[in-house]
């Protein structure tokens, strides 16, 4: 593994860090930390954010120039977004579409499919969402009882969704169906994309622990679906839901180390600047082992992220190893989570728009936000299970 960045990618982080510093707007800044992010107007803030970045070829960095990316490898976007987390900007909003649901379509999409949305997600001119998990399909997803069934050239829809991430304000979804509900469950199952606005389709928000109504709840009733927004073949959407998975448990891991090291950041000032019985939280010997347990952690996190992308730039798809690191986050983020509520004390529980919630806020929601990082995205159990058989080769049971 080559620690160093060739004088190429350091001329680009040094373009990229320019651009930001005179670019980020001043009310976005430090927002993407942990700020509500999925009202409307919010939204559509960030979608212009998105349109500025994908202007100075800031998005689609690693794809691949006829998609309308930029044709840089995947070392760019890293440094990208260690820039964007150093200049306290957010990220795009189009995060499902960019992450998982373009590199889906560049694998197995068709080219018309290509052609009509890949652009269409890079300028988040259409906002996409995940639906996959169902109320009786989660960790178990091949469980999902969504039926489509033929009728000419379209499929009719019935079933319900749920946890589906910004689907109330998504222009698209990429879902999971059953097929033929006949085979085994892992074989009947065809991925789809519904525009939202499919008549049948209603979307409920669900209003969360952080007081945030960020996922929702879908209802498919005799939504009409064409045919031709199959993704793959009919019935081995299965094998084109891993290719989706596994980008988001393994690429999007190494964004989320760099989202933490921000939040590090945040908490090694909080702790500056808040007084404890006289003295500053940070000359605390205990708070300042743990916030050093937490500094090695992400630095372990990073390396393994390097790992990883060892393997992406040597051509190996991202595999079950990817795990580890979403494990291990989601441990670190909560561990982060509650240092954080140990140095600000009682007024950590006091919400935005409070004038006594410190640092505007951002932790309580944080510390709530923190709570689903062991679920979303395959839970901290589920995780253990693939990486005692896949990666370890343990008995099943
Ligand atoms: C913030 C957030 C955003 C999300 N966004 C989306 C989205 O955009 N789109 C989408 O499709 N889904 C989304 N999800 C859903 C997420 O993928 C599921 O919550 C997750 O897969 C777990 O499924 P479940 O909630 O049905 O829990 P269950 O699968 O019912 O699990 C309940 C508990 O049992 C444990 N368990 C289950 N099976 C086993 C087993 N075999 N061995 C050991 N333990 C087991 C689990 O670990 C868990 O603790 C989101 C979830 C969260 C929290």
């Amino acid at each position: 593994m080559d620690f160093d960045f060739t004088p190429a990618q350091q001329s680009f982080r040094n373009e990229v860090r320019a651009w930001l510093a005179a670019r980020v707007p001043a009310d976005l800044k430090g927002r993407g930390f942990a700020a509500s992010r999925a009202g409307r107007a919010q939204v559509d803030r960030l979608r212009e954010w998105q349109r500025a970045l994908h202007e100075a070829g800031y998005v689609g960095i690693d794809w691949p120039r006829e998609y309308g990316g930029r044709g840089a490898s995947i070392m760019e976007q890293i440094i990208l977004y260690e820039e964007m987390s150093r200049a306290q900007a957010p990220q795009p909003v189009n995060r499902s579409g960019l992450s998982m649901l373009g590199p889906t379509l560049m694998t197995h999409g068709t080219l018309a499919q290509r052609e009509r949305h890949l652009a269409k997600i890079l300028m988040a001119e259409e906002i996409w969402c995940q639906g996959f998990s169902e109320p009786n399909a989660g960790s178990d997803l091949a469980n999902l009882q969504t039926r489509a069934v033929l009728d000419g050239d379209v499929y009719v829809i019935n079933g319900q969704k749920v946890w589906t991430s910004m689907a109330h304000v998504a222009d698209w979804g990429f879902f999971l169906v059953r097929t033929d509900p006949a085979a085994p469950k892992h074989k009947g199952i065809t991925f789809l994309l519904i525009d939202m606005k499919t008549p049948g389709i209603t979307v409920r928000p669900l209003t969360q622990i952080t007081g945030e109504a960020e996922f929702n709840e879908v209802f498919l009733e005799n939504a009409r679906v064409p045919a031709a927004n199959v993704v793959g073949k009919v019935n081995e959407g299965w094998g084109v839901a891993l290719t989706t998975l596994a980008y988001e448990r393994d690429v999007l891991t190494m964004i989320r180390h760099i989202s933490l090291r921000t939040a590090l950041e945040r908490l090694v000032a909080l702790a500056r600047r808040t007084k404890k019985n006289g003295h500053a939280a940070a000359d605390d010997p205990v708070l300042r082992q743990k916030i050093a347990n937490l500094t090695i952690a992400e630095r372990c996190l990073q390396l393994n992220g390097y790992r990883s992308l060892t393997g992406i730039l040597k051509g190996q798809a991202p595999g079950p190893e990817g795990s580890t690191s979403k494990l291990f986050w989601s441990q670190v983020d909560q561990d982060l989570a509650e240092v954080a509520t140990e140095v600000i004390g009682p007024y950590s529980q006091i919400e935005a728009p409070s004038e006594w919630a410190p640092d505007e806020g951002q932790w309580e929601f944080y510390c709530l936000l923190a709570r689903g990082s062991g679920i979303r995205a395959g839970t901290s159990e589920i995780l253990r299970n693939i990486l005692g058989e896949r990666v370890l080769g343990l008995p099943k049971d």
